[in-house]
């Protein structure tokens, strides 16, 4: 059977995630100047939209033009100092990132090394901090996104709120998606990406930080300069040229998820993805994550099925699934719900169904589907 789609190809991956019309319509305007008063009033609005998103009035954020990593890098940059001590839970690919970035700059790294695919016990943290009651600070991700497991940050912020040690949250996958409140639940740093749950071109990093944080900031980047940028982009300004198309797409974005309300958006992803679980297990997958995050779902295929050749296979029909990284590469494949609709992950699912049965693996067609909407519907 042969796809010959004329709308191109479905991008059902953890990011770059597809981008909704509304937000193209904005990224497809002539590019206005940043120096302007029409620009400072714009991100001015973005950022009164984007306290909302994070419940908090305070104006400790900034946004870099560069990739989510690059957020994390500040992160490191300007709340440690080199010989720092810190943790970093080290379930997955991005977790190996924050160990490696906390090592590239001199951090003094204890790596607390989690299963793939299981989520850190914060009573493991909260024995290492005891251990180390001069640690500086717990890195650590909310979404992992390589294996698709939920780290517990609320329960990790209890435990170091009232320590000398700053809760660095990587949110990649996570803010957007889930109704989080940074400085309710006592988080100190907050990274986000564009290209993500924003459902924008990858481009814009986010670092958000708490009171505590800011009384740790001390710079030692030139263009990652968290004080600098806080200082100008309160005014509506930023110190280098910021990437304004993305900025103006971010406003449209935060009106998107705002409208809605994270509560409901929180809650929509929440549905999809049980449906999406559920309907998987009716045809012979497992969940790879021991306690999952909503904004992905990363599988186990079928015995006996290559979970690349699987995504070969789906990919032939125009559904672009994302494989696994590191350790789990081969073994398992990744469904993306950012920037999805109920209705789209229908497409996704039946694309699996289908090529399953290519593979040789038979499913009776409809019951991954028919699965997914018996939860959807409940
Ligand atoms: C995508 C992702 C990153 C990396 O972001 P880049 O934009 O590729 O630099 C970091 N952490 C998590 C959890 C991610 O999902």
């Amino acid at each position: 059977m042969k796809f010959n789609n004329f709308k191109g190809e479905r991008v059902f991956t953890p990011g770059p995630v597809e981008i909704p019309d509304r937000i193209r319509e904005v990224l497809g305007r002539q590019i206005i100047h940043h120096r302007t008063k029409e620009f400072t009033e714009a991100f001015l609005e973005t950022r009164e939209l984007f306290k909302r998103l994070v419940d908090c009035p305070s104006e400790n954020f900034v946004f870099f033009a560069s990739s989510g990593t690059g957020a994390m890098e500040a992160a490191v940059l300007n709340f440690f100092s080199e010989g720092d001590k810190v943790i970093a839970v080290v379930g997955g690919k991005f977790g190996e990132r924050w160990s490696e970035l906390g090592k590239t700059y001199g951090l003094n790294v204890i790596d607390l090394s989690v299963e793939w695919g299981k989520s850190v016990n914060p009573e493991d943290v909260e024995k290492l901090l005891k251990e180390h009651p001069d640690c500086k600070g717990v890195l650590v991700q909310m979404s992992e996104s390589s294996t698709g497991a939920y780290h517990d940050v609320k329960a990790l912020a209890k435990i170091t709120r009232d320590r000398d040690t700053l809760l660095v949250v990587d949110a990649i996958t996570a803010l957007g998606v889930y109704n989080m409140k940074p400085h309710e639940w006592g988080i100190d740093i907050v990274v986000g990406g564009s290209q993500k749950a924003f459902m924008l071109p990858p481009g814009l990093s986010m670092l958000w930080f708490s009171e505590k944080a800011q009384e740790r900031l001390k710079p030692r980047s030139y263009y990652f300069n968290v004080k600098k940028e806080a200082e100008k982009q309160k005014e509506g300004q930023t110190a280098f040229t910021p990437a304004i198309s993305l900025i103006l797409a971010l406003r449209e974005s935060l009106e998107m998820l705002l409208e809605v309300g994270m509560d409901e958006v929180e809650k929509k992803y929440s549905k999809m993805s049980q449906g999406v679980r559920e309907a998987l297990k009716e045809i012979g997958c497992q969940i790879f994550p021991e306690n999952p995050v909503i904004s992905l779902t990363a599988v186990l295929p079928p015995e006996g099925v290559n979970a690349d050749e699987l995504r070969k296979a789906i990919l032939s029909m125009g559904i672009r699934l994302a494989g696994g990284q590191g350790k789990v590469k081969g073994k398992i494949f990744r469904i993306s719900h950012m920037g999805m609709d109920y209705l789209d992950v229908v497409q996704a699912l039946s694309a699996i169904e289908l090529a399953l049965n290519q593979l040789g693996k038979k499913v009776r067609y409809g019951s991954a589907v028919g699965k997914y909407l018996e939860v959807i519907s409940s």
